[in-house]
Formats: C-alpha cells, structure tokens, sequence
C-alpha cells in the first residue's frame, strides 16, 4: 500500500524535489508474497534502483541479480563541477555494497554480451549464462562516430566527457592548461541527449571559471539544434547578461568536420577554430540494446528501445518479459538520473505485482529535477511532474508541466547538494 501510495504521489511537492526518504527504508519486507527472478542489466540510476526496490519492495522471495561491469559507479551528475574544480571525482563515486548487504541484491562484475528472449537467459562476459523470470535493460547510452581526422594523439586530445571517468579528467586538465585568450568550443548533438540542460551548464561553469581563474577567455557553443533544448529563460539570460562577452551561442549548427591537428570545428553555421574542443557525439541507446535490436523505436530513428511506460516493458511482442528503462529508453520524459529513479520505482512496482499475479498501475507519475549551475555560487533549476496519459499512452506533464526558477541564486546552491545526496542515498543506500 505504502509503495502505492509512494507512486501516486511522488510529483505532489510544489517543485518536485522529493524521493522517497530514509523514514520509509527498512528491513526487506519479509512475506511481500512475490517470488520470482530478475537479472538487471546496467548498475548507473536507473539499473541501481530497480534492484534495490524489486527486493525493497518485492522481499525475501524475489531472487535479483545486477550485472555490472564497474565494481563502482560514477555519477554523471554533478561531473560539470568536476571540470572546475568544485567537485572530485572520487566524491562522485558510489559502490553496490549496501545493495548486497543490505537489500540481498546479487552483484556480478561483469557485461552482458547477449540475450535469448525465447529461452530467457543472458550470456556475460565472465562466460555465465543467467536465467530470468524478467529481464531488466539499464545500459544508459553510446555514441555515434564523430566526423573526426587527425594524428591519433591530436585525436585522443577531442573528448565528450559525458559519461563520467577519465574523459573527465582529461577535459579538466586541459581547461586549466587555457589562457585568457583562448576559446573552449563545446559541441551540442541533436535530441535527444543525456540531460538535456547539461551542455548548456556546462557552458556557464567554463565560462565562470575562465573569468574567474584567468581573467577572461571565450566559450563557443555549437548547437545542431535550432534553439536552446531546456531552462531556455535561465541560460538566455546566462548567455547574454551574466556571462556576456565570453559565451557566444550558435544555434543550428550541425557539425561535418572536426580536424584534431588545426583545432577546427566545419558546421552548417560556419567553421570555428578552439584551443579546446569538447565535442558531444550524436547519442544512441546502450550498445547492447541496438546490437541486440531490442524492440527499437522507428520513430525515434531507430536509435532508442520503444517501451510501455505502464511497466517499461519493451512494445516489441517478441521480447516478453524484457523491460527498459533510464536513458535507453524513448518515452516523453527526460533523459535524466532523477527520472532514470522514478521510472525504476514504476518498473519495480510492475513486476512485482506481475508475479504476484496482480494488476499493474495504471496511473503511474514520475518526477524529475535539475540543478543547474550558472556561476560557482549560483545555481538555477528546471522540475516537472509526469503522469500517464491514457488517450496517448505517454507520460505527459502534470500540473505546471515543466517549471523553471525565476533566475539563478545562493540559496538553490544549498539545496542542489541537499537534492544530489538525498537521490544518491535513494540510489545506493
Ligand atoms: C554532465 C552531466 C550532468 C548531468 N546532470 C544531471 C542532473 O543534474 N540531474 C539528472 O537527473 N541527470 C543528470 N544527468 C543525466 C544522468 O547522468 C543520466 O540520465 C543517468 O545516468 C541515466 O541513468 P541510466 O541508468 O540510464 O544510465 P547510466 O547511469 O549511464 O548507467 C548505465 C550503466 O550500464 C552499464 N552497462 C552498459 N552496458 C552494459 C552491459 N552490456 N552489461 C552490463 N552493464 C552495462 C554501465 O557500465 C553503466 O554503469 C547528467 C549527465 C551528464 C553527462
């Protein structure tokens, strides 16, 4: 009942802030009566939290295994402050010890490298094969092939950092190496992406931290899409007053070149020369998703797994039993980490109600939010609330539909960490 309770309001916060709290964790519940085994593909937000809340909520009888190749995960989020030297990664970092010790989750380090949806079974890289009641498909996103010439080491030099780790590191590093006289080009892929305000972010922290650290220098952002794609009244304002003089945004540019030896960027909006090129690539399903051609979504170009958000069970007839979930997925709603929780929590809830032979929700809500810096001691936001809309079969926005903050200060920037630890815990503690 709680958990029903839980999904029907989830969004009912002014601003959408919330998740559900240490008060409601507990011991596993011990007769929740479902009994049955789910092998989770992917340990990033989405994945984490589906096995947690299948054995939270489901108990002793659900059997959960999480397959992972990273023996801990770093957070994408908050990677931005990484680049300017507010955050390391290591306090970025989170490990699967409490969702064995305390959830009873079974952990495999190690990947998935191929499905059989008719026998119910997966093959991983370690050479075990896993059998499942359900599959659940977390493996967040990869990338197209950049338009990319150069020496091997120029080459190696053009990084996204969108997906946290070394490539991180890398673009901090040469950050710090640029003058005030230099430019940071960062490139912006058509969506859908991974966090749909966080280029533009980035742009705002570069930009403060060359005004800050080196007394100026220039942020170029190239743009395939014709406009900014979220918080479109907070980053205009960051682009032409708060940040004004350093960031130039150049919408509608699609990229046909990146040479790595003479720094340079060809778009459809011109060419731009960089003393650092950050370049985002055209975004995609997790491999294993589009190798597998898991029920891909036509519409959304082929690129992304069509789900039904009632359950996130993939719309294809041929894959009983396989749900996806987090960025992989195409739905109406953001790919985001807070969301990635939220549908995690739907799923959840879905299958065990489908082992237990029940009904499944049919008004499920999910909410999302985003901090977002603008200087290092001013932050704005973006919510939303979604909820199932039964004539379109989509998550459509509730109430306010998406709410930005009026303008970017100190007080959000307290919250913003008070929001990040609270999703994390929900996550991995
Ligand atoms: C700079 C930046 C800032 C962001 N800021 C925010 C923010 O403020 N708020 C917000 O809500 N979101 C934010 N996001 C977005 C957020 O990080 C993602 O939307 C979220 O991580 C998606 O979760 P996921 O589980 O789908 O994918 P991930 O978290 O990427 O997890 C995928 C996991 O699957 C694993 N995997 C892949 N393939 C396999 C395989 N074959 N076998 C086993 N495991 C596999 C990977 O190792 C990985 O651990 C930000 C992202 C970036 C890049």
């Amino acid at each position: 009942m709680k958990r029903r309770l839980f999904l029907q309001n989830i969004g009912a916060t002014a601003i959408g802030f919330s998740f559900l709290h240490s008060a409601m964790a507990g011991q596993l519940a011990a007769s929740a009566g479902a009994v049955g085994r789910v092998v989770v593909v992917g340990g990033g937000m989405a994945g984490t939290s589906v096995a947690k809340y299948l054995r939270f909520w489901g108990g002793a009888g659900m059997d959960v295994t999480l397959v992972e190749p990273n023996a801990s995960y770093i957070s994408n989020i908050f990677s931005n402050m990484v680049l300017t030297g507010e955050r390391t990664l290591s306090q970025l970092t989170f490990n699967y010890s409490t969702l064995k010790s305390k959830y009873g989750v079974k952990v495999q380090n190690s990947s998935v490298t191929s499905i059989d949806p008719v026998g119910k079974k997966v093959k991983l890289s370690s050479g075990t094969t896993l059998s499942y009641d359900r599959l659940v498909l977390a493996p967040g996103i990869d990338f197209e092939a950049l338009p990319l010439s150069g020496t091997t080491a120029n080459k190696a030099k053009i990084v996204h950092a969108w997906k946290a780790g070394t490539q991180t590191t890398s673009l901090k590093n040469q950050i710090n190496a640029m003058s005030k006289s230099d430019t940071f080009i960062l490139t912006i892929p058509p969506s859908p992406f991974r966090c749909p305000p966080g280029p533009y972010e980035r742009a705002c922290v570069v930009a403060d931290h060359l005004k800050r650290t080196k007394g100026g220098g220039k942020v170029i952002i190239l743009d395939a899409n014709p406009k900014i794609q979220a918080a479109v009244q907070n980053f205009t304002t960051a682009f032409n007053s708060t940040h004004k003089g350093i960031i130039t945004y150049v919408p509608n540019a699609t990229i046909s070149a990146i040479n790595a030896d003479t720094m340079s960027v060809v778009t459809s909006a011109g060419t731009f020369k960089g003393k650092v090129i950050n370049a985002i690539p055209i975004h995609k399903a997790g491999n294993l998703i589009t190798q597998s051609g898991i029920g891909l979504n036509n519409s959304a170009n082929g690129k992304w797994a069509s789900v039904d958000v009632l359950s996130y069970a993939s719309t294809n007839p041929s894959l009983a039993g396989i749900h996806i979930l987090g960025d992989s997925s195409s739905t109406t709603q953001p790919k985001a980490g807070h969301i990635a929780n939220a549908e995690a929590k739907v799923c959840a809830d879905a299958i065990i109600n489908i082992f237990k032979g029940g009904t499944i929700l049919q008004v499920p809500m999910t909410n999302s939010s985003c901090f977002i810096p603008i200087t290092k001691t001013t932050v704005s936001w973006l919510t939303a609330v979604y909820r199932y809309d039964p004539a379109t079969k989509t998550m459509i926005p509730a109430g306010n539909g998406v709410t930005e903050s009026n303008g970017a200060n100190s007080e959000n920037y307290e919250d913003m960490f008070k929001w990040f630890k609270n999703l994390m815990a929900d996550t991995f503690s």
